[in-house]
């Protein structure tokens, strides 16, 4: 049997890690993009030049029709046991009262709209009340779901507020289905998305407030991921576990 895992967002960040892992651990993976096909590809052939297998699918999670056709991609591949709900982004930083309402619709439509409509298709794919053979789906919430990122950018907490209670409830709903829904909640990790706020130098920036008094690594996070699809994590669903440093 071939086993698929999905990372959306795979090409670059925590999503390019956690697909590394996962080819490496013997999932045929499907590294999901929006705008970096070379990104993509960078990933796809460092899967496939160690063995592993590995494809690259455009689609922007915040187009229905585009999530439907990533899983389609999928299902001809073989059967979904890993759904990495990863793509996400964040604006400049700004008060709630300096945002457009595009912006605000945009945060919340990749972070949230596309995360809730790709947990669907994960579930009508998996769960034994489908006929499916059971898989793990692990979201990519943030700390800011916790602290709410006052003056940074409040719509994206709140994007990510919804992905923990997405955890909890969609966990709850499958539990009994062999699906288990989890999320992580990352610190600061290194990756290109703090370019997006604005902010110059913005990872360094925050050492002072990390406990660890360090900034993560995607490697850091995607552990946790791998943890979460393995058999180690048995027992574990609607958890959301901070992968944070200390910080929150
Ligand atoms: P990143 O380095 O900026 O990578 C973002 C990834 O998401 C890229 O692969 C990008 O694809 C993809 N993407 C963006 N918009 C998309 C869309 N509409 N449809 C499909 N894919 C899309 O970000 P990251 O830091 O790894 O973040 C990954 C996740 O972790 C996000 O959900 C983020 O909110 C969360 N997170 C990150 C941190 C952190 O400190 N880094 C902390 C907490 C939570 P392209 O390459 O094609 O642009």
């Amino acid at each position: 049997m071939t086993n698929i895992a999905i990372v959306t967002g795979g090409s670059r960040g925590i999503g390019r890690a956690a697909a590394l892992k996962l080819g490496a651990a013997g999932y045929t993976v499907v590294v999901n993009y929006t705008s970096n096909a070379a990104a993509a590809d960078e990933v796809v052939t460092s899967i496939t030049s160690k063995g592993g297998k590995a494809t690259a699918v455009k689609g922007d999670v915040s187009k229905e029709a585009d999530i439907l056709a990533l899983f389609a991609a999928a299902d001809k591949l073989g059967t979904l046991k890993v759904l990495v709900n990863n793509a996400g982004v964040m604006d400049q930083q700004n008060r709630l009262d300096e945002m457009t309402t595009d912006r605000i619709r945009r945060i919340l439509d990749i972070n949230t709209f596309g995360s809730i409509i790709c947990a669907r298709e994960a579930v009508k794919r998996m769960s034994t009340k489908h006929g499916g053979q059971g898989g793990s789906i692990v979201n990519m919430s943030s700390a800011a779901a916790y602290h709410g990122a006052p003056g940074l950018g409040v719509e994206y907490g709140a994007s990510k507020g919804a992905i923990d209670v997405l955890t909890i409830g969609l966990g709850r709903e499958v539990a009994a289905e062999g699906v288990r829904v989890n999320a992580l909640r990352p610190g600061i990790i290194d990756t290109e998305i703090h370019d997006s706020s604005g902010i110059k130098g913005r990872v360094k920036l925050m050492r002072d407030a990390i406990p660890m008094k360090r900034e993560g690594t995607a490697d850091e996070v995607a552990d946790a991921i791998m943890w979460l699809c393995s058999d180690q994590s048995s027992y574990v669903t609607g958890s959301i576990i901070p992968v944070a440093g200390g910080r929150c």
